[in-house]
């Protein structure tokens, strides 16, 4: 069978190409958390994005190796650390382990390997000794910097000229050769964490742990690198100047996927603009699954705009994959009507929008337009328990790619009785009844279920 092609937008060429692995595995890194504080659903938007885009990778008949970093020595965590009089390593093990948490809530479960820098240093200060070696890095009073003017390439992912990127003050310190060269190797400071090196006791950069961890995993080259727009430069540009100065190969990677920012009334969603909200937060308000719908209907590399009233509008979608695939497992009858061609013509659909650089709005569409032909079939018993079952099939294996746990939505049964109390309000309530609907809503209540009405005249209902 051949497989349709995907492709993939690659910021570094500024177009879409046809995915083509390296290797039998595919080898994708994705930047990971700094680890000082809960993670916000403006960085869930970035992880969750990649996430489906590793459970399509997988859906398509790929291998993937798919690894993050876990950024645990960083001047934010030293910072927060003192303030806080903590270790800085105890309070980065703390936020490391919410940060696995929250992704287990939101299903982010693509990820086969996490690595952390402080695991990394003897690998980093080999890195930086081996960049020194090669005449890319040198060092002054207050650590090691790579030297940009050395790595002509400097610049061709941001798109930045040397002279442009010269004068980009990353760290400063007036002893440096160009004014953006970035550190590789920070001395040691009072109060801080450091490890002994070759260069004096210190501790690592942020860029380097990325290119030492991707380097010992992969190599000096692998498919996918990804990480939210804001690390094209300098974050991503400094990693493509480390390993391709050190390995003397290039492209480090073949594609660079960069998803667009969540906002806030415009404004990106960040700690330090202190505009946001944590995934805690909003996971107390709504479901995992409203969530990851949230963000994956808009394209990765649009900005999406943060708003309660959206995610409540995305609760109501969700609520419709429940439905139907709860209306589904009801469909007793033995009809013979075919459902063959609309299920591989969803699939083929589903499959063209998300080889169209994971266009997940497009592949939703597809599974909607196959729910609505299927109502169609269902409303007017056409659709036998054989043929329903298949749709099922093809619902879960969609959601192998959504990752809404379709497969745990099962009825709830409540005593006859007690539905029967529930259509009888649902009466009162359309005929505006209220009294005897206030009436039936009580008399549930004291027996432990809790109504909450729709705004399309149903009503669901829970155990208290
Ligand atoms: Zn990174």
């Amino acid at each position: 069978m051949i497989k349709m092609a995907l492709q993939i937008y690659d910021t570094l060429s500024r177009k879409k190409k046809t995915f083509k692995p390296r290797g039998k595995i595919v080898k994708m890194f994705v930047c990971g958390p700094t680890v000082y504080d809960y993670t916000h659903i403006g960085h869930a938007r970035s992880y969750i994005n990649f996430d489906i885009v590793a459970r399509y990778l997988k859906w398509k008949g790929y291998k993937l190796n798919y690894v993050q970093n876990i950024t645990d020595i960083d001047d934010r965590i030293i910072k927060r650390a003192n303030e806080n009089k903590e270790i800085p390593a105890k309070l980065a093990k703390e936020f490391e382990n919410t940060y696995y948490e929250d992704m287990r809530a939101l299903n982010v479960l693509s990820v086969d390997k996490y690595v952390r820098a402080s695991d990394n240093v003897k690998g980093i200060i080999n890195q930086v000794q081996r960049l020194i070696k090669k005449g890319f890095a040198y060092q002054i009073d207050d650590g090691v910097y790579f030297d940009i003017s050395k790595f002509k390439d400097y610049g061709k992912l941001s798109r930045q000229n040397l002279e442009q990127l010269k004068e980009h003050r990353v760290e400063p310190n007036p002893q440096k050769r160009n004014p953006g060269d970035f550190s590789l190797w920070k001395k040691h400071k009072a109060g801080e964490p450091s490890w002994p090196s070759p260069f004096g006791a210190g501790r690592p950069g942020w860029h380097i742990e990325d290119t030492t961890i991707t380097e010992k995993l992969f190599g000096p080259q692998y498919d996918i690198h990804g990480g939210g727009i804001d690390l094209i430069f300098p974050h991503h540009e400094c990693e493509i100047a480390q390993i391709e100065a050190v390995s003397g190969k290039k492209p480090l990677v073949n594609y660079w996927m960069h998803n667009e920012f969540l906002l806030v009334n415009g404004e990106k969603m960040s700690k330090s603009l202190g505009n946001f909200v944590t995934i805690r937060d909003a996971l107390a308000k709504y479901s995992p699954q409203a969530m990851r719908l949230f963000f994956a209907a808009t394209h990765y590399r649009q900005p999406i705009n943060y708003s309660e009233e959206n995610l409540r509008n995305t609760n109501v979608v969700y609520q419709k994959f429940v439905d139907f695939v709860l209306k589904l497992q009801n469909v007793k009858i033995k009809a013979s009507g075919k459902v063959d061609t609309i299920i591989s013509k969803a699939k083929k659909e589903f499959e063209a929008a998300m080889d169209d650089d994971f266009n997940i709005a497009g592949a939703l569409a597809a599974i909607f337009d196959f729910m609505s032909e299927i109502n169609k079939l269902i409303d007017s018993n056409k659709l036998s328990f054989a043929a329903a079952k298949k749709v099922y099939k093809q619902m879960l294996d969609f959601d192998k790619v959504l990752g809404l746990n379709l497969s745990g939505v099962k009825e709830e049964k409540l005593p006859a009785e007690l539905m029967k109390l529930i259509k009888e309000r649902e009466q009162a309530r359309k005929s505006k009844y209220w009294k005897t609907s206030d009436r039936i809503r009580n008399e549930l209540k004291a027996k432990g279920i809790l109504l909450e009405d729709l705004q399309d005249g149903g009503t669901r209902w829970k155990k208290a």
